[in-house]
């Protein structure tokens, strides 16, 4: 790889520049909509201080970044891991905006964390954490004004605690409503673990019908490769092998595994719980993060963290089509060094939006005090899926046919993510002048 090559991979500066982007299609737009939509509404940075297991006392940092509330209540997760900070979260939040508007469910953005690693926690120090920065982001969430779900280390138990904490703090309210991804035994949607995965499949499945993927027309027999053994990879790992496809590759933060022939999802499931990492699976050969993102393959999927495919790998991606699970996997540089390879991404704001959809099928339940099936849950994250991809396709369809700037000089070719963006940042602006919302 080019090690050589340098580029900033700062979350926030991805965000700020794929935005900057993403309006040059967009002439109509308001003098100062511009600083109106990319500006957070509200950060809140909380310190709090826990009792560990040994006795001793540890200060935290938490975030939440509500980022647009435009469209209705900020929703995004919450992450637990040692890199978070306001600029990562702020870009995560950023995103949030844009994948609910292009989702079209009734959400703006949002997305919170905390300064911790997890895998130096005992279970009951990680539930401490989560009280402690639930007490102190008091009415920061809420059902109607922001509304947490999981990311990064954190799952549905986390999920469990911070609805406990809030309904300890306002008794007498149906309060359900104020996490999502919450256990099914107490109002959490069937079908949201997988939602995030099993949303990839749909989009790519849907995307793969219009034909645009040079050289690949279905993910039945096609050739995967997955970065990512969490909620979101390990389970597009079991889903995309149900639906026809060969697995050959999967990792997680300890390094990867890679089998011609295709892996077992079930036997890795297995290998890496008994084991802890994937690592010396029998019938594999171990591989690192970065030869696994350069594998020969029809789809690669990174499902773990951001800046994955930067200035310096993308021109070793052999896949043709990348399907961004993880949220900001590919950084502006890599973009445009794929574009320039004819391989398409599908972008994290439409891949991954399965989570929040089905979060947001969650919502409705637990407002509605209803319990839906799981077909209905699906068939539903489905149609979504389906809606968010080809409103995409059709600006981009759009914006290819007229791309021409003012002076008459052919514009830059679009991306996929240039469109979603276009899409979502329509959307959010036609609501801004509807509520006309300037005071
Ligand atoms: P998770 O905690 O369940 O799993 C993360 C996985 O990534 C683990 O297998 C871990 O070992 C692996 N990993 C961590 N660092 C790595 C590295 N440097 N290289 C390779 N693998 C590494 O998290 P998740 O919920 O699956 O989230 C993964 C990504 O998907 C994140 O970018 C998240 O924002 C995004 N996402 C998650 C959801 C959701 O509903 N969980 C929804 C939308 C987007």
């Amino acid at each position: 790889m080019d090690r050589e090559v340098s580029e900033n991979t700062n979350l926030a500066v991805v965000a700020q520049e794929q935005f900057k982007r993403a309006i040059t299609w967009i002439d109509d737009i308001k003098e100062g909509m511009i600083d109106h939509l990319i500006t957070p509404k509200k950060t809140t940075h909380v310190r709090f201080s826990v009792s560990m297991d040994d006795d001793s006392i540890r200060t935290f940092h938490g975030y939440r970044v509500l980022h647009s509330r435009v469209r209705g209540p900020g929703k995004g997760g919450i992450r637990y891991h040692p890199d978070v900070s306001t600029d990562e979260v702020t870009a995560l939040a950023t995103f949030m905006t844009w994948k609910t508007a292009i989702a079209d469910i009734p959400f703006g953005g949002a997305k919170g964390g905390v300064v911790c690693n997890t895998k130096e926690l005992s279970r009951a120090e990680i539930r401490r954490i989560t009280r402690s920065f639930v007490i102190e982001l008091g009415d920061t969430i809420g059902p109607h004004t922001d509304i947490p779900a999981p990311d990064m280390y954190t799952d549905a138990q986390t999920m469990a605690w911070i609805y406990d904490t809030f309904d300890v703090m306002h008794p007498g309210q149906n309060n359900g409503a104020v996490v999502t991804g919450k256990p099914i035994e107490m109002g959490g949607s069937l079908g949201r673990n997988e939602a995030t995965a099993r949303g990839c499949l749909y989009a790519t499945q849907q995307l793969l019908k219009h034909d645009i993927v040079p050289g690949l027309e279905s993910v039945d027999g096609a050739s995967v490769v997955v970065q990512g053994l969490g909620n979101a990879g390990g389970i597009a790992m079991q889903l995309y092998h149900e639906a026809g496809a060969r697995v050959i590759a999967i990792s997680d933060s300890s390094g990867g595994v890679l089998s011609e022939s295709g892996l077992d999802p079930d036997a890795v499931l297995k290998f890496k719980k008994e084991n802890g990492s994937i690592t010396g699976m029998p019938g594999t050969k171990k591989i690192t993060n970065e030869e696994l993102l350069s594998l020969d393959c029809d789809i690669l999927i990174p499902a773990a963290m951001e800046g994955q495919l930067r200035a310096d790998n993308a021109a070793y991606v052999k896949a043709k089509l990348v399907v961004e699970a993880a949220n900001g996997p590919t950084t502006p540089a890599a973009d445009a060094i794929l574009q320039s390879r004819n391989i398409v991404v599908l972008p994290d704001i439409v891949a991954n939006g399965g989570g929040v959809v089905v979060s947001y099928f969650e919502w409705v339940q637990n407002l509605e005090n209803q319990r839906w099936t799981l077909d209905k849950v699906n068939t539903r994250l489905q149609s979504r899926m389906n809606d968010s991809v080809d409103a995409m396709i059709d600006c981009w369809n759009e914006i290819n046919a007229n791309n021409h700037q003012p002076n008459g000089k052919k514009h830059h070719a679009p991306t996929l993510r240039d469109a979603a963006l276009v899409t979502a940042i329509k959307r959010i602006t036609k609501v801004t002048m509807q509520r006309d919302i300037w005071m």
